[in-house]
């Protein structure tokens, strides 16, 4: 079975744990995009050379879930290469057999425009700058001002902006548990499942 679930947002608006848990819900396999972006950043030199050597192994490495990796994932991420890089290794893994969860940016505008369910997963940026601080601390205006710049660099790039594809369903999660959250994208899959040819 071909089944994609393409979950797009900004940083620390739920996508994540959504993605998590419709995955495992439905057994779907789960590829959480951002991570090839923030090994880029992260392994320096020459970002497309390490775009096109990317390997699995990478993606395990400890150090991709700071502020500073996911600073450096939004400066690399805007390089044309880089990106064209990453899309088949994307594509391969959303359209494989079994059916597929992947979170990220351009999900269901670039990466998987025929994908089965789409979801575009927000909030407001004090709410998923509050949520950021809760998690790594620090200085909460500091950690304000780097998500919504962040933000401007992911929405304001020419390749691959961040947007919601014209299709998606959007969940707004500023003021909604994360429960609800998961309940609301679980019985979109579910939905389109039941109704698949
Ligand atoms: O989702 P995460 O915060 O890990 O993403 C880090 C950065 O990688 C994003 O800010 C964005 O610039 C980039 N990214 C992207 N396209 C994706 C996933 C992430 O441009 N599909």
């Amino acid at each position: 079975m071909i089944f994609t679930v393409a979950i797009d947002g900004p940083a620390a608006a739920g996508k994540g744990t959504i993605s998590r848990a419709v995955a495992e819900r439905f057994g779907f396999r789960h590829l959480d995009t951002g991570l090839l972006y923030r090994v880029v950043g992260v392994l320096g030199g020459d970002p497309v050379a390490a775009a096109r050597g990317l390997g699995p192994e990478d993606l395990t490495r400890s150090d991709l879930r700071t502020l500073e990796a996911g600073q450096a994932a939004s400066r690399v991420a805007v390089i044309p290469e880089v990106r064209a890089a990453l899309v088949d290794f994307q594509r391969r893994f959303a359209r494989a057999d079994g059916g597929a969860v992947l979170d990220g940016r351009d999900i269901g505008t670039v990466i998987c425009p025929e994908a089965e369910v789409k979801l575009y997963i927000t909030a407001s940026a004090e709410v998923r700058a509050h949520r950021r601080w809760l998690e790594v601390g620090g200085d909460a205006a500091q950690v304000l001002a780097e998500l919504r710049e962040r933000d401007a660099r992911d929405m304001g790039r020419a390749d691959a902006p961040l947007r919601a594809a014209p299709d998606a369903v959007v969940i707004d999660t500023s003021d909604l548990g994360i429960d609800e959250a998961v309940a609301r994208a679980c019985n979109l899959v579910a939905a389109k499942l039941v109704r698949r040819p």
